[in-house]
């Protein structure tokens, strides 16, 4: 029976290695809808190569150059929130959730209410609405599976043995372009730096999180909400060369780890498989070539963003969201030159600091994290620099 697929974020990264594991299974799968942002070019050669049925782009300016670009294909598309929409409800088996950021969380949330199966790369929709996203996932009967490299291999690792039986969990970090910087240049860091990731090609947003290790702090909220474990039960550990993915440790004593190397559609095929594997064509892992792994342990001092977010999953309610909306706007801050990196952790904890005083807040719905992320990020606005700086 063939697969049916709806990628959301099909231009980006995750959405592109995507395609790549779809071209490698033609009789499997068929591609229902695509969706991006505002890449009409880059979606409609897509929507060719895979034969899609329908194409969806969130900007809604789009749609004439969309409808010309898809003349004569017999792709019908559309452009606009209310095309994003059609794109998710129509039929298929499994949405990749692969936007970047919480302009994700609507589209995912929405395939969730559909009661689909969702193959979850996009982490930042967990961050800011984790508790009222799983709750929602467990009423509607979606499965969600965990496509982001760490938790895939959690994922794999926990099949082994009995959830309850899990006493922590570890998460791997290659540690970034700037491992072993001193804080003062990681502070002056440019965006072309943070483009520089030592073992994956990824999205402009994640590279940065990557740089400042905000992305593994992410990962650590994201992994309380996929594996309902407590914020004392996760730890990160620092390895360079990205091969283990993430360990499982056991009450006897055992632990399990997930090994692959670092190539997105491992993960990627892993969700995209039903009862059975796919065959994929990629390098096998050679432990000898490698040579050595190498271990260390995160340093929250030239890091910031790690002991930021820690201090938000430990903290709960709507911190983890408005930790991760004032990361948005810092982070595009710096992207767009109006921000230095060394001001991503500053931004970041003055906003925190700005909402202690709402601590006990829980947003109950997705819809209230929403409006606390945008509550968020106009607080963490009025931290950037008042002076801009030229982008590198
Ligand atoms: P990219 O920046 O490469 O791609 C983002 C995609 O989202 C593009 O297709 C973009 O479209 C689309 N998009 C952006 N805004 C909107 C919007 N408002 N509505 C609809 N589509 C939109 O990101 P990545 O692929 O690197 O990352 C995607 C997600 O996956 C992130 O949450 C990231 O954390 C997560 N992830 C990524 C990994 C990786 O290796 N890249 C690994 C693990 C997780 P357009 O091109 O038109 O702008
Ligand atoms: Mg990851």
């Amino acid at each position: 029976m063939t697969h049916r697929i709806t990628i959301l974020g099909a231009t980006g990264s995750i959405g592109k290695s995507t395609a790549e594991v779809l071209a490698q299974h033609p009789d499997r799968f068929r591609v229902t809808a695509l969706v991006s942002g505002s890449d009409v070019r880059g979606l409609a050669e897509m929507a060719h190569r895979l034969e899609a049925e329908f194409v969806a782009l969130a900007d809604a300016s789009k749609q004439k150059p969309l409808r010309e670009a898809l003349a004569g294909s017999g792709i019908a598309s559309g452009a606009g929130p209310s095309a994003v929409i059609e794109a998710v409800e129509r039929e298929a088996e499994t949405i990749v959730a692969a936007i970047s950021g919480v302009a994700g969380l609507a589209p995912t949330h929405a395939a969730l209410k559909k009661g689909r199966r969702i193959g979850l790369a996009n982490k930042e929709s967990l961050v800011c609405a984790g508790a009222a996203f799983m709750r929602d996932a467990a009423r509607t009967g979606a499965a969600i599976l965990p496509m982001d490299s760490e938790h895939n291999a959690l994922a794999q690792a926990l099949a082994s043995g009995h959830p309850d039986d899990v006493v922590t969990m570890t998460l791997t970090a290659s540690g970034g372009p700037f491992r072993t910087w001193d804080e003062a240049r990681i502070a002056a860091a440019t965006p072309a730096q943070t483009a520089k990731h030592p073992t994956y090609s990824m999205g402009a947003k994640i590279n940065v999180d990557s740089a400042s290790l905000m992305n593994k702090g992410l990962e650590l909220i994201e992994a309380h909400h996929l594996f309902g474990l407590r914020p004392d039960q996760l730890d990160v550990v620092v390895h360079p060369q990205s091969i283990i993915h993430g360990l499982v440790h056991w009450r006897d004593g055992a632990v399990t780890a997930g090994l692959a190397n670092p190539d997105m559609k491992i993960p990627i095929a892993n969700c995209l498989a039903a009862e059975r594997r796919l065959t994929m064509s990629v390098p096998r892992l050679d432990l000898a070539a490698i040579g050595g792994f190498t271990f260390e342990a995160p340093d929250e001092a030239r890091f910031p963003c790690l002991r930021l977010a820690r201090a938000a999953l430990a903290a709960g309610g709507g911190m983890p969201a408005v930790l991760n909306g004032a990361n948005e706007v810092a982070v595009e801050a710096f992207l767009s030159g109006r921000a230095g990196f060394g001001d991503i952790p500053r931004v970041v904890e003055e906003t925190c600091a700005a909402f202690a005083g709402q601590a006990g807040y829980e947003p109950a719905t997705v819809e209230d994290a929403l409006a606390l992320d945008r509550e968020a990020r106009r607080i963490a606005a009025g931290f950037l620099p008042a002076v801009s700086r030229p982008a590198v």
